[in-house]
């Protein structure tokens, strides 16, 4: 029996960060000049949140941050995260998200280890805006590095994740598409949300998926494709079956109804939306000595809790507490 909320949902997939410092300072995440803000707790910590949640039903775990390559042990974390066993008697999917800046070597480590999936971010294929985007030079020819390691280190998907920043990189929404098919990924566009450090959003900067679906089909005819209930993407493929696009849309056609996550804080809190105005200290109640039992309760009673959607563009909007670089996403 899954982790259910009080709206009925079924809480399946569960994403750690693992630290919340990046080597990155996307445009659309960070100010350029804050750094990091929480602790980071040790693997065993993580890994017995971890072992708690399956226990309770989580079947996918993701790792993320921040940036979660930067830390050291990472290839550990994954060999014991892929000993837990869910209910089937089966290891959790384990998937990884990265900015792919250090992936090339890690790649087959982490598929040796028992990652399965990894989805790099890489928001321009022009390796001057790339630039401009991540505030770091010369980091675009280490990302397709690494995109193309995990591609032959058999992890399956890889996905590319896109942010659009309107009068930034809607440029970029065809040449990506091009990179799909080239470069056998899956590329998925996500609306840009108000989780960025420096407050900057507003709703004329997100490009919808209208908007991508109309500029990628005028270059080739795109095909919706059947995606799970709990999927955020919807599906594309090009009209030849080559090339996957997803399209993430939080903002225009939000899917909170189907959500299915649940996140744990580099320091060890639990959150039960990316929109949430607070957070639940699981890493506290270990500090105290709390049985795998007590923490179990908690983490049921939290999970009953979560938030029936976010209020994006509402009137009644609350920034969340975190901004997605110290949440993770
Ligand atoms: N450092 C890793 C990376 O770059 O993928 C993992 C952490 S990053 C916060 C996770 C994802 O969140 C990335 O795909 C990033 O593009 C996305 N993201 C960050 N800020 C966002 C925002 N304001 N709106 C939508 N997506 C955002």
């Amino acid at each position: 029996m899954p982790l259910t909320d009080k709206y009925g949902r079924p809480i399946t997939d569960l994403r750690i960060s693992i630290t919340d410092r990046c080597n990155y300072k996307c445009v659309y995440c960070r100010t350029g000049t804050d750094g990091p803000a929480y602790a980071e707790l040790t693997f065993d910590e993580y890994l017995r949140m971890a072992h708690l949640f399956v226990d309770l039903g989580i079947t996918k775990i993701r790792l993320t941050g921040g940036e979660p390559l930067l830390r050291n042990g990472l290839v550990n974390f994954v060999r014991d995260l892929a000993k837990l066993r869910t209910a089937n008697g089966t290891p959790p999917d384990i998937a990884l998200t990265t900015n792919g800046h250090l992936l090339a070597d890690l790649a087959q480590p982490l598929k040796d280890a028992g990652l399965h999936r990894v989805t790099v971010s890489l928001d321009a294929v022009e390796p001057d805006l790339f630039a401009r985007i991540t505030r770091v030079p010369k980091g675009f020819d280490k990302v397709i590095a690494g995109i193309r390691a995990a591609r032959r280190a058999g992890l399956d998907p890889v996905k590319v994740n896109c942010v659009l920043l309107r009068g930034f990189n809607e440029n970029q929404i065809v040449p990506l598409g091009k990179f799909a098919r080239e470069e056998g990924v899956v590329v998925r566009f996500i609306e840009f949300m108000p989780l960025e450090e420096d407050r900057a959003w507003s709703p004329e900067k997100v490009v919808t998926l209208k908007e991508i679906v109309d500029t990628l089909s005028a270059y080739r005819q795109l095909v919706e494709i059947s995606h799970e209930r709990s999927e955020t993407a919807k599906k594309y493929r090009f009209d030849d079956g080559i090339g996957e696009i997803g399209i993430i849309a939080p903002v225009s056609m939000p899917f909170c109804g189907q959500c299915s996550r649940v996140r744990i804080t580099s320091d060890g809190k639990i959150r039960t939306c990316l929109f949430s105005v607070w957070d639940h200290d699981l890493y506290e109640l270990m500090r105290r000595d709390a049985t795998d039992a007590d923490c179990a309760v908690f983490i049921e009673d939290v999970i009953a809790k979560k938030e029936a959607r976010h209020h994006i563009g509402e009137p009644d909007f609350v920034p969340a507490s975190r901004t997605m670089v110290h949440i993770g996403g």
